[in-house]
């Protein structure tokens, strides 16, 4: 169980643990206070929501009921699009502390790089500096999103989350991260369950005597990434971060990276909404 409060730390020295727990598509209200509440119970320390998620007022409710001391906990919400600009983020990240119902987040994210970037990024500079959120980043943001902002107010996001599983491994985008102190942290870690009928897992699955999703996030593991596992099922969610007793050779932590095709998200510069 210490195992999964194994944490690295951020450019601005706060520790982040490296697996969190993914809540996208689970409904507000009984479903995802309950997933909260055992994802926590199983040893989970790090839960991932966002405003348009719409489920920040069950994830606190989970948060709230589980036990735990807040001081352990690390929660991160995002941005949403609609609410870019400088003075619509500081109100929705007001809405999202009181739906979520705590007095400080641990990590605020700019859920999309759109237009007003730049003035939401001031923003999250400043709900830092007032100590209203403990660690600033992005989301699905490439390397010419990241220097626009970064060269705007000097200040380098602690974190980038995009997509990131075997089929999509965003070299680049992770070596320019690495290089300016980025933790990269990966959505979609189970392909968004497509994982499952990968050839080379159920090869793989069989040779380390390892489930698939055991597999696929050692093998984030190994690479350096924080991952983010969803799964309102109590037995995955156990799964999910028994991960830590094996390591994949890096012969097939090769062979993996080379299944890199492309995304199976939206690609971030041609979406609309
Ligand atoms: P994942 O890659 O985590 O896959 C989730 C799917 O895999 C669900 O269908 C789940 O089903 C299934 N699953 C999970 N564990 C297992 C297991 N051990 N065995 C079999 N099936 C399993 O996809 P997500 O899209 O949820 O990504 C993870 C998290 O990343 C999100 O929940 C969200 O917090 C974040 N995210 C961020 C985005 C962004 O734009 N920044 C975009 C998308 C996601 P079940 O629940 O039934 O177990």
């Amino acid at each position: 169980m210490s195992s999964l409060k194994e944490s690295v730390q951020l450019n601005n020295g706060i520790m982040i643990p490296k697996i969190g727990f993914g809540t996208f598509k689970i409904e507000d209200g009984d479903s995802v206070r309950s997933a909260v509440r055992s994802a926590i119970r199983t040893g989970y320390r790090h839960i991932d929501t966002a405003s348009v998620y719409g489920n920040e007022k069950g994830v606190g409710e989970g948060i709230k009921t589980c036990g735990i001391p807040r001081s352990e906990l690390f929660i991160t919400s995002k941005l949403w699009n609609s609410d870019q600009g400088y003075h619509s983020t500081l109100k929705a990240f007001d809405k999202t502390l009181e739906l979520i119902g705590l007095e400080y987040l641990d990590l605020y994210l700019i859920h999309w790089p759109k237009t007003f970037n730049k003035e939401s990024w001031r923003a999250l500079i400043k709900l830092n500096n007032d100590k209203r959120v403990r660690a600033i980043g992005v989301s699905k943001f490439k390397v010419k999103n990241l220097e626009k902002i970064i060269q705007d107010s000097g200040v380098v996001p602690q974190i980038n989350q995009v997509e990131l599983h075997p089929r999509f491994t965003q070299k680049e985008l992770y070596n320019y991260c690495f290089k300016k102190n980025i933790i990269v942290e990966a959505w979609g870690p189970l392909m968004q369950g497509m994982i499952f009928s990968e050839p080379l897992f159920i090869e793989l699955s069989k040779e380390y005597n390892k489930t698939i999703a055991q597999l696929a996030l050692r093998w984030h593991y190994q690479l350096g990434v924080v991952t983010l596992p969803k799964s309102v099922n109590l037995d995955r969610m156990r799964d999910n971060v028994d991960i830590f007793d094996f390591t994949i050779s890096n012969d097939d932590m090769a062979r993996i990276a080379a299944m890199d095709q492309g995304r199976i998200g939206p690609d971030p510069d041609t979406i609309t909404f």
